[in-house]
């Protein structure tokens, strides 16, 4: 038998040993009395926030890390039992209720897409009106029609053009002696904040681009000009969202590490893209992503200016669920691009630890 053969063997058995558990766990009526329910009696006020990037029907994984692309296959298995057991709304949908003192549908979902992946639109948008589900796709204004990639989507593809330790290498070459006390970390999202912090500036950032152009001669990478052209929105496609019934949000017009700005600096981020995201969908934009979203990405200013500028709703990646007594403007989101359907399910309603 071929190791390939054995590996996939085992993982099916893994995967079937974990069902029937979950199977028999659910007959058994405990999970219902599991301290960390997310969704039991009187717990009516409490919603859950979804939050997906890219969906992508390559069967090869592209230069994104991989909880930022969650497969096709599996979104369309979260879509079908999202329908069958929750009640999905769209997030202004949720706060109107909430605001109005309803009480929510029982098991509330809401449903986020962060950033401005042109698959998104035939395989998110396109599945969600088909499911007759709502979404909110959370936009940098000034990633639609872009044709260089982001910083962070340039580092990320630089990242995957070389073997793993000769890159952690070529990093550590290039920063100050000084900053290097530390190993750089495995994994992609740390080993971007090792670097940021030992370079003393964020990736995105003029001096953050100069970097990443010496780290694509350092790694005798093909260029990256243009890429963006053929993975980013354009402004028609954004257009195009609400014939799906997709709302859009705010997602600041760089994608720029809020907190790192001053108030000024917030502000403009802000609204500038409220200005221009409104004047593509012709209707205001009430709804914000925090870029990032991890507690060191926002600050209170970042919060007291999107409350002035009026936005009903401001989501971190911070997990957990929410309930009326969430500040509105903190939400809690969860990253579901790990689970099966079945999984999502389980991790929703009972979780092996809160959410
Ligand atoms: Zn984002």
């Amino acid at each position: 038998m071929t190791s390939g053969l054995l590996s996939n063997v085992k993982r099916s058995l893994r995967l079937s040993i974990r069902r029937n558990f979950i199977r028999a766990l659910e007959r058994s009526g405990l999970l219902w009395k599991s301290p960390y329910r997310t969704f039991g009696r009187g717990e009516r006020e409490r919603f859950v926030v979804l939050m997906y990037h890219r969906i992508s029907a390559s069967q090869t994984p592209d230069f994104l890390p991989s909880p930022l692309t969650c497969p096709l296959s599996k979104f369309l298995e979260h879509l079908a039992v999202l329908k069958q057991h929750f009640s999905v709304l769209a997030l202004d949908e949720v706060r109107e209720i909430l605001r109005s003192g309803r009480e929510l549908p029982p098991r509330t979902v809401v449903l986020t897409f962060d950033d401005s992946w042109f698959d998104n639109l035939e395989f998110a948008a396109r599945p969600l009106a088909e499911a007759g589900l709502p979404g909110t796709f959370f936009i940098p204004s000034a990633d639609i029609d872009r044709e260089d990639l982001h910083p962070d989507h340039r580092f990320y593809f630089l990242s995957r053009r070389v073997p793993a330790d000769r890159f952690r290498e070529v990093l550590q070459s290039m920063i100050p002696r000084s900053a290097a006390s530390t190993p750089p970390p495995d994994h992609i999202f740390p080993l971007r904040r090792w670097l940021e912090a030992s370079l003393g500036y964020v990736l995105v950032s003029p001096q953050g681009s100069n970097f990443l152009d010496a780290l694509e001669r350092e790694l005798g990478a093909p260029p990256t000009d243009g890429m963006g052209r053929s993975i980013y929105m354009t402004s028609e496609q954004v257009r195009s969202l609400s014939d799906f019934g997709v709302r859009v949000g705010n997602h600041t017009a760089h994608h720029w590490q809020l907190s790192s700005l001053d108030e000024a600096g917030q502000r403009k981020e802000l609204a500038d893209a409220q200005e221009a995201l409104a004047a593509l969908v012709g209707k205001p934009i009430t709804t914000l992503a925090y870029p990032y979203g991890e507690p060191q990405d926002y600050n209170e200013t970042s919060v007291r200016v999107s409350r002035e500028l009026g936005f009903c709703c401001a989501c971190t990646a911070v997990p957990g669920y929410n309930d009326a007594s969430t500040d509105p403007l903190l939400l809690h989101r969860i990253n579901p691009t790990w689970d099966r359907g079945r999984e999502l399910v389980y991790r929703l309603l009972w979780g092996s630890r809160p959410l």
